[in-house]
């Protein structure tokens, strides 16, 4: 059988062993075996234990060589020591796949790798798909499965949920329970040392009972396989999870939990962006879109309708509304309008927020909500009900859910209060309506599916083909890689750019101080003079750029300056001489176009305002190379700064064009070239005709 055949054992085995099973209520042994019984498994459940003979009435095999052949599914609880061995004699029976609980492994340090490295080489001798170790197990309702030793078991759902963190499996079981929301599956994922997180989204896609798949990760164990089983799972269903390791101490504390090493965020947010992953930022997030994903159509536009009986808060959700990213209230027909005539009071309010008043009784509720989901102007509808002395909660609630019955957009309820509104409450959760004592929550929510459902929508974007002369940049960079070099000396970094077809300022290098203004006539007036030193590349900061030199004399000047100051402030620097450069012509904006090469995902391309204030803004946007035409238009767009690019006060927009093309090839570049690290262009000086790189840093990786 193959390994992804066996990946499906796991889920829905028809034979599965415990080995070291236990008969002592409380050990993790006993806990699987009763976990298994518990979930009603229809199979055959065989405990392995040297010294037992029945556990839980069940009779126990003595040992791993008495199993039978081709078992579907091992759970492994025995001690340390006795993992490897045991799988290996499983192995011998030809198991196809296990979930090792047993913890001792990579995250204890290096003892623990060399142990998890054996398991790993069995497995891949194997096919055998293999959770863990040091995971709780997993569990699959449409199964009747229960491998874990968790506590308790979901009822059958449509919810998806694989976690590296088996806390975070507990917490989510027990919400779950205590919200009787259902779930497909849960895997505690543990050290991912085979399945990973990639063939967790390969499995889901085709999981029939998974609508909805939530997933928290530290770090992914192969960025190249997240990326492209992400990209295939989200066009089919929403993928939405949760990244630790944000800060750089949630990263530290990532790191040394299950051995991972945190990935740079900003590459997680890139990658996620990618692919079409829906980021949630806290639990509280994760849980209030499993909800509406899980029970609600996507809205097919960005129209919400709010119904409400009080005033106030219908005012509050139309602000929160307003000021969504994504969506706005809807223009109501007049068609609704006129049929809202035909019932409501006078005093209502019949235009969105739809106003049904304090003495609003069920039946009103209902009216006003069926005329409103036939509204084309109206793509999502949030009730709002407050506890008014004549609300009638539970009538309400019943009306709610009945028109949802009848309707394709998705309907979210603010039952505001607590006490009285319970009992509702209760019947909206059981009807699977996505409810909330505060508005805000639910419109992020449609907000987000909002979003999902136009990223769906999109189709897939354009990668122009870039002209280059990869051979010619190869000279340059092996020349630099020859001398040992971990930069590449402008001078020779225009090289590559030219290679590239990138719109480099004319430059010539000058040894001399009349070398430099012969260049400079050659040139034309003005020019600009940078110092040349393979060890200074932060030119500025010793006084090492001199702008707008408008004749020789100031050329001859600014020769001896720069090369001079230099020398003094750094006397270990080889000194060329200086470079003499074209003027980029007035008003240009300053731009940084730049890549770093991520561990995990590869070059992540930067994008950001330049000048003296970006150390401060910090207004920069990332996407993953390769990028495409939508991607370099969105980076761009992305940055709180577009707005001056765009131009205020009657100056011409900037050449976006320009600055496109630049991304794209950037792009190109890094993913030519391995060895380069990280590259920028800094600035890029752009205006409304054409935009050139007037600096550039092109590091190696030091082999
Ligand atoms: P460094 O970053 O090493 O200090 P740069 O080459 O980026 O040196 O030059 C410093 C600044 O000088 C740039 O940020 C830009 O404002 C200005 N500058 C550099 N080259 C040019 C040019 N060709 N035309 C106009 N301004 C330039
Ligand atoms: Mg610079």
């Amino acid at each position: 059988m193959s390994f992804k055949e066996n990946i499906h054992a796991l889920f829905a085995p028809k034979t599965v062993a415990v080995i070291g099973a236990s008969d002592k209520p409380g050990k993790v042994g006993h806990t699987v075996v009763h976990n298994m019984l518990d979930a009603e498994f229809k199979g055959t459940l065989i405990p392995v234990n040297p010294k037992s003979d029945t556990i839980l009435g069940l009779p126990v095999t003595k040992s791993i060589e008495d199993l039978p052949e081709g078992l579907d599914l091992a759970v492994i609880v025995v001690p340390v020591k006795a993992v490897v061995p045991s799988m290996e004699a499983l192995a011998a029976r030809k198991v196809r796949s296990v979930i090792i609980i047993t913890a001792g492994f990579k995250e204890v340090g290096r003892e623990g790798a060399a142990l998890e490295q054996q398991l790993i080489e069995i497995c891949t001798k194997n096919d055998i798909a293999m959770v863990g170790p040091n995971c709780l197990g997993l569990l699959s309702t449409h199964d009747d499965n229960n491998a874990s030793f968790a506590a308790g078991y979901p009822k059958k759902g449509s919810i998806a949920f694989f976690s590296q963190s088996g806390a975070l499996c507990t917490a989510i079981l027990d919400w779950a329970l205590g919200e009787e929301v259902g779930f497909s599956k849960f895997v505690s994922m543990g050290n991912m040392a085979v399945v990973n997180e990639a063939n967790m989204l390969e499995y889901l896609r085709t999981d029939p009972n998974t609508k909805v798949i939530l997933g928290y990760i530290e770090n992914v164990s192969n960025g190249a396989d997240f990326i492209e089983q992400a990209a295939k799972v989200c066009r089919e269903k929403p993928v939405i999870m949760i990244k630790s390791g944000t800060t750089t101490a949630g990263a530290k504390a990532a790191s040394s939990h299950t051995g991972a090493i945190a990935g740079s965020d900003a590459a997680y947010t890139a990658a996620f962006r990618k692919t079409g992953v829906i980021r949630a930022g806290d639990m509280g997030t994760l849980f209030d879109l499993a909800m509406a994903f899980s029970t609600q159509p996507l809205p097919e536009g960005p129209g919400v309708c709010v119904v409400t009986n009080a005033g106030g808060p219908g005012i509050l959700a139309a602000d929160a509304i307003e000021k969504s990213q994504l969506l706005n209230m809807a223009r109501l027909s007049s068609s609704t309008i006129e049929r809202f005539k035909e019932f409501l009071p006078p005093y209502a309010a019949l235009y969105n927020p739809v106003d049904l008043v304090g003495d609003a009784p069920a039946e009103r509720y209902r009216k006003a909500l069926e005329v409103v989901v036939e509204d084309p102007q109206v793509h999502s509808i949030l009730v709002l009900l407050t506890p008014t002395a004549s609300a009638q909660i539970v009538e309400t609630a019943q009306a709610i859910i009945d028109v949802s019955k009848t309707t394709k957009k998705p309907i979210f309820v603010n039952y505001m209060g607590g006490m009285r509104t319970k009992p509702g409450v209760r019947m909206l959760n059981d009807a699977s309506l996505p409810c909330s004592v505060y508005p805000e929550p639910l419109i992020a929510s449609i907000e987000t599916m909002y979003k999902y459902y136009l990223w769906r929508q999109t189709p897939a974007q354009e990668f122009p083909e870039i002209r280059r002369n990869r051979q010619k940049a190869r000279l340059v960079i092996n020349e630099a890689r020859s001398k040992g070099a971990t930069e590449v000396v402008e001078f020779q970094a225009q090289e590559v750019l030219r290679a590239y077809n990138l719109p480099t300022p004319n430059t010539v290098l000058a040894r001399s101080s009349d070398e430099a203004v012969a260049g400079a006539e050659k040139i034309g007036y003005p020019v600009v003079l940078k110092i040349a030193s393979p060890q200074i590349s932060h030119k500025s900061d010793v006084g090492g750029v001199k702008v707008n030199l408008t004749d020789a004399e100031a050329v001859k000047n600014a020769f001896f300056d720069i090369t001079a100051r230099a020398q003094r402030m750094r006397p270990e620097a080889y000194i060329a001489g200086c470079l003499v450069q074209e003027m980029a012509p007035k008003g240009c904006k300053e731009i940084i176009i730049g890549f770093k090469r991520d561990d995990q995902f590869g070059p992540l391309l930067m994008f950001g305002l330049g000048g003296i204030y970006v150390e401060i803004l910090k207004d920069i946007a990332f996407r993953l190379a390769p990028l495409g035409r939508d991607d370099a238009k969105g980076i761009i767009r992305e940055i709180k700064s577009y707005m001056l690019l765009k131009g205020v006060r009657g100056e011409p927009p900037v050449n976006f064009q320009a600055i496109e093309d630049i991304l794209l090839t950037m792009s190109e570049l890094a993913l030519d070239f391995p060895e380069i690290q990280e590259a920028e262009f800094n600035p890029v000086l752009v205006n409304a005709e054409k935009a050139v790189v007037a600096d550039v840093r092109i590091t190696l990786s030091a082999k």
